[in-house]
């Protein structure tokens, strides 16, 4: 680690960059734990959107206009900062699309309904988010293939022995999240791609949760697929990216027609585009794209490795504070975690400890975190969730070890020594 790595961040600093965080919400300090449900966006991004609506706006890659060609390069650099980020080696790798959900669907119905065979089987793991089981469970009833599950242990850690008796001949393609957006545990994903790289499967990894938290490098890691959405990193809604190897995007078909994909269209015919233009039917998320590039620059200039140091602090520091509430259980205890901490309370549903704390303005998120398999594995109907993000520290993590005794107070369990927990 070089010195800058071990520079601290100065929060105080960055949040003056998100008017959300330093002005009060419902006449209290907000404390926004919920950053796995969606980041927060710093005022470099949204004035950079801004100001491309009021300056450099209209339709790309269409027109011979000055105006046009200046909002392409725009459109197009933003694309290459993705590049940049994923490391991947072409800029035609990218491909825009709506955010995860979009790019995993991308892949089912493009590659998934070419390459997808009755009998064949589509292996997940046992902690995907529901935009990772769905678009395969669509396909695999359309081709009268099915879905098997690789198991995870009571920790949240998937038994790799088992993936290694699942990956038979009959697997083609491998659907693995980064990191999961209920227990955070860190996949091995590169030991994971390995193994099913062994068998020629391949593997489409979820990278929603794992962005804004790890450097991912898509080569190292030897990804077939990386999804990811631009909301979770700082970045606008409405913007994601399906990064893909090349051989495989050339040979998959469009999945959506229209403008912007095509060569040339006829009554007989149509051609289209190469790779990414064949997959980016329509006009495209513009604004969202370029603000995606401005939020890629934002962390840059922290430094990932920094940001994931401070969370990494931050995600320790709160899981022994929880540890020591009683009837509080931690669910997702993998030895490597990643900015996610779910938790139930005992007798109290998460509901109620989700709305007791948004009443003091700590903003969590308690449900079945579209994940609704990981609350049966673990026979919970659903939990609380705290996750963390560069602009959290100290204060929002007693604020709500704070706001959990008071829930405990108000459903009469508080009977464990708060004061000292709280200190
Ligand atoms: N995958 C994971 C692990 C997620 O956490 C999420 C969102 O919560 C998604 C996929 C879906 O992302 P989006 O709704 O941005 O498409």
């Amino acid at each position: 680690m070089n010195e800058r790595l071990l520079t601290p961040l100065d929060v105080a600093t960055l949040r003056k960059d998100f008017a959300l965080l330093t002005t009060p919400f419902q006449g209290k300090p907000l404390h926004y734990l919920d950053s796995a449900v969606s980041g927060q966006m710093p005022n470099a991004v949204i004035e950079r959107m801004a100001h491309y609506q009021r300056f450099e706006h209209t339709n790309v890659h269409r027109g011979v206009s000055t105006l046009s060609q200046e909002a392409t390069d725009r459109f197009e650099e933003a694309r290459e900062k993705v590049r940049a980020f994923l490391h991947a080696p072409s800029l035609n790798q990218i491909i825009w699309t709506r955010g995860t959900t979009e790019s995993l669907n991308l892949v089912a119905q493009s590659w998934g309904r070419a390459n997808i065979k009755a009998g064949d089987e589509i292996l997940l793991s046992a902690m995907e988010h529901h935009s990772n089981i769905v678009p395969w469970q669509m396909l695999a009833t359309e081709k009268g293939a099915s879905i098997k599950v690789i198991p995870m242990d009571d920790r949240g850690v998937l038994d790799l022995d088992a993936l290694n008796t699942l990956l038979t001949p009959r697997v083609k393609i491998l659907g693995i999240t980064h990191v999961s957006n209920v227990l955070g545990t860190v996949n091995p994903v590169k030991e994971i791609i390995a193994a099913a790289h062994a068998k020629g499967i391949l593997v489409v990894v979820d990278g929603a949760q794992a962005v804004p938290h790890l450097a991912v490098d898509v080569v190292d890691l030897d990804a077939d697929f990386y999804a990811f959405s631009g909301h979770k990193l700082s970045g606008p809604t409405g913007i994601g990216v399906l990064y893909g190897k090349k051989e495989l995007l050339e040979a998959m078909p469009p999945w959506q027609g229209g403008g912007s994909m095509i060569l040339s269209v006829s009554w007989e015919k149509t051609t289209y585009m190469g790779i990414p233009g064949k997959f980016e039917a329509g006009t495209p998320p513009i604004t969202e794209a370029i603000g995606l590039g401005a939020a890629l620059d934002y962390l840059k200039a922290i430094g990932l490795e920094r940001i994931a140091a401070h969370e990494q602090e931050l995600l320790d520091y709160a899981t022994q504070k929880l540890n020591k509430i009683e009837g509080l259980r931690i669910i997702g205890t993998a030895p490597n975690k990643a900015s996610v901490l779910s938790f139930v309370l005992e007798g109290i549903h998460p509901h109620d400890v989700g709305s007791i704390l948004d009443h003091e303005g700590v903003v969590v998120r308690a449900g079945h975190h579209c994940a609704q398999p990981v609350m049966k594995r673990f026979d919970i109907p659903a939990t609380t969730r705290a996750s963390f993000a560069y602009f959290n520290d100290r204060d929002d993590i007693d604020a709500l070890v704070a706001g959990i005794h008071q829930v405990k107070d108000i459903f009469g369990t508080d009977s464990d020594g708060s004061a000292e927990e709280q200190s």
